[in-house]
């Protein structure tokens, strides 16, 4: 069984796509936009390695306890990287009757040119694509899970289509922890100074 290198799991969350999903941010970003908010996840050697089985018992779990669970979401990092094991991952996720968000930092059509036949076979199984560079000169927080104004959304499946008309009244949000250990953790979308007073509050928290 393949193995992906993830940076971070979260279970449940709501601001990575429609509804209550389940997201793993993957290790590896060969991208590196100017502005990336996630730039700890560029290291392709860093994060940490999990067999796709467990994420995938994992997820199981997490919808036995949350049935209202509508989804997994990858994005990272670069989730086209991985693209071989996320697609055996997804095959086994649609089994449960759950949807696929994937975030991209390739343009789709780059997607459709390529030669990597992996690449097709991620977008087989994605429900939805967000895709494109975050383009700082472009910052734009008007649209839901996204960042920059070149960013697209493709419906590669009909789950997601009702959506297409209704994503300017879908808010961008972000989600804040407070973990037992006294440490703040963030996911979602928030102005860069915003998310500065979130880490420098964090870092208060724990002198
Ligand atoms: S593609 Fe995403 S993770 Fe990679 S550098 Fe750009 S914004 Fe960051």
């Amino acid at each position: 069984m393949p193995v992906l290198r993830l940076s971070r799991i979260e279970k449940r969350t709501k601001v990575e796509g429609p509804g209550l999903r389940y997201c793993i941010w993957v290790q590896g970003c060969p991208i590196h936009c100017e502005g990336c908010f996630n730039p700890h996840t560029w290291d392709p050697n860093g994060g940490r390695l999990m067999d796709i089985d467990e994420i995938y018992e994992d997820i199981k779990r997490t919808l036995e306890a949350s049935p209202e669970l509508e989804g997994v979401t990858f994005l990272g990092g670069e989730p086209f990287s991985q693209a071989q094991a996320l697609t055996t991952l997804a095959q086994k996720i649609k089994e449960l009757n759950l949807s696929i968000v994937t975030f991209t930092g390739y343009e789709y059509e780059a997607i459709l040119k390529s030669p990597n036949s992996s690449w097709h076979s991620l977008l087989k199984e994605t429900d939805l694509l967000i895709d494109g560079p975050y383009i700082q000169s472009q910052h734009d927080l008007g649209r839901p899970w996204i960042g920059s104004k070149n960013q697209q959304y493709r419906f590669l499946t009909d789950v997601y289509k009702h959506l297409e008309a209704k994503l300017s009244e879908i808010p961008n949000k972000l989600e804040i922890r407070l973990h037992p250990d006294g440490t703040i953790s963030a996911n979602g979308m928030a102005e860069p100074i915003d998310l500065h007073m979130l880490l420098e509050l964090d870092y208060e928290r724990r002198r």
